[in-house]
């Protein structure tokens, strides 16, 4: 079986990944979704172990010293991380799995995992993210400002990416990420024991 597909998607605060990526998913039921662990609180709505798995200081950095993160970083002054177990397993298995995950913790997979699929989305314009983020009304001025002064030097890192996908529009967003990745599973790369198999003669 063609091996699954490790999709990491990260970008600026407010470029509207979680609304890409929960589009995506509910498009695409067949893409896993790794949810990541966090010290940062619930925001209205979010859910235990569907949005974050929500865990306290102490909790997070034992799972670091147990190994059992396969990334982790610190942003905003909260601890995020990625859950290693269960990814391994359904890679091998054939599924394809997304991670929305900030460009340190993008970084530090991608050394382990080169073949993956690192897609940035960018906003039209950093003054259309300060609209957005302000719009959806969920952060203070402080934290506001802190995510902006972030975003340029996260776009900077946009170039360590395989792809770029400006976030004019969702369901163009969700319709481009599905293309890159009927694009991947083509590749010869990840095709090598199918062409061997049937190039056999009878
Ligand atoms: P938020 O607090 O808005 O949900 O997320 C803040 C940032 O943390 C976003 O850029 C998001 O992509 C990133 N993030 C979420 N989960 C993870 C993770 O498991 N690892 C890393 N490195 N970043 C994450």
């Amino acid at each position: 079986m063609n091996k699954g597909c490790l999709i990491v998607v990260s970008g600026p605060s407010g470029t509207g990944k979680g609304t890409v990526c929960a589009a995506l998913l509910a498009r695409y039921p067949q893409i896993a979704y790794s949810v990541s662990a966090t010290t940062r609180p619930p925001r209205p709505g979010e859910k235990e172990g569907v949005n974050y798995y929500f865990l306290d200081k102490p909790v997070f950095e034992k799972m670091i010293a147990d190994g059992e993160l396969l990334e982790w970083a610190e942003v905003f002054g909260n601890y995020y991380g990625t859950p290693f177990r269960k990814i391994q397993d359904r890679l091998a298995a054939g599924q394809d799995i997304l991670l929305e995950i900030d460009t340190q913790g993008a970084m530090s997979v991608k050394k382990r995992f080169p073949n993956g699929i690192f897609i940035f989305l960018l906003p039209p314009s950093l003054a259309e993210l300060e609209r957005r983020i302000r719009g959806r009304g969920q952060d203070d001025e402080e934290s506001i400002r802190r995510r902006l002064a972030a975003s340029a030097g996260e776009i900077a890192v946009a170039k360590e990416y395989r792809y770029v996908v400006v976030n004019e529009e969702v369901d163009r967003s969700v319709e481009t990420i599905w293309s890159i990745l009927t694009a991947e599973h083509c590749r010869v790369s990840r095709n090598a024991a199918l062409i061997e198999t049937i190039g056999q003669l009878p």
